[in-house]
């Protein structure tokens, strides 16, 4: 499960969670990136702070794991590289690559979009009321689930700490204290 994670949320635990029982997955790899590659203007949360809200929010899971792979790559983040060093990993496993359906739409303009398809199954999962628009995109390498709990999004979430209102219940109790500690989203323009 590839994303930014900043910060990981319950609606990205339950997407995990519905996409591991719909597919039948053994476990779910959450690979917080390093440096996202359409993100280059924007402000990310320091990797490190965003790999360690995404491992206190596993860590009661014995189906979730945490992946490090994208944030010790050099250079900006890209799905291809993330397929490539998993697979290194575990060879012989299936992948199922899932993130969020908007995401997801633009897969046709990710690096080495021609390969991406023979090294993993792709699922976008969307939020209530989201159409994919799938024109283009191979049926047979893409499904798509929706997620009543993605009404919950990281965005809000930043929006809601810089404000100083709670966020307790959107995010694992650990997650809401780790902010609280880091004062991580307080200094948002
Ligand atoms: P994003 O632009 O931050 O997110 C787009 C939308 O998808 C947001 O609404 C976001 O909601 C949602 N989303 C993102 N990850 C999700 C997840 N795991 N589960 C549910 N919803 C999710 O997207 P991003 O985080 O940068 O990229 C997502 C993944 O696609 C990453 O693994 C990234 O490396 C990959 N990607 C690869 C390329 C490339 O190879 N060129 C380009 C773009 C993205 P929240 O903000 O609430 O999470």
């Amino acid at each position: 499960m590839g994303g930014t994670f900043d910060p990981v949320h319950h609606g990205h635990l339950v997407a995990a969670s519905e996409v591991a029982s719909e597919f039948g997955l053994d476990e779910v790899i959450f690979v917080p990136t390093g440096k996202p590659s359409f993100k280059q203007e924007q402000d990310v949360t320091l990797p490190e702070h965003r790999y360690l809200m995404t491992v206190i929010a596993t860590a009661s899971n014995p189906q979730f794991t945490v992946s490090r792979v994208d944030i010790e790559r050099q250079g900006l983040t890209y799905t291809v590289d993330t397929l490539r060093d998993l697979a290194a990993q575990r060879g012989d496993a299936d992948f199922f690559f899932i993130t969020g359906a908007d995401a997801l739409e633009q897969i046709l303009t990710w690096k080495d979009a021609d390969e991406l398809f023979a090294m993993a199954h792709f699922v976008g999962v969307t939020r209530p009321g989201h159409q994919l628009t799938v024109d283009g995109l191979p049926g047979e390498h893409v499904s798509v689930l929706e997620i009543p709990a993605l009404a919950i999004s990281s965005t809000d979430i930043r929006a809601r700490a810089q404000a100083g209102k709670p966020v307790w219940y959107l995010v694992p109790d650990g997650v809401v204290q780790y902010i609280a500690k880091y004062g991580l989203y307080r200094g948002l323009s």
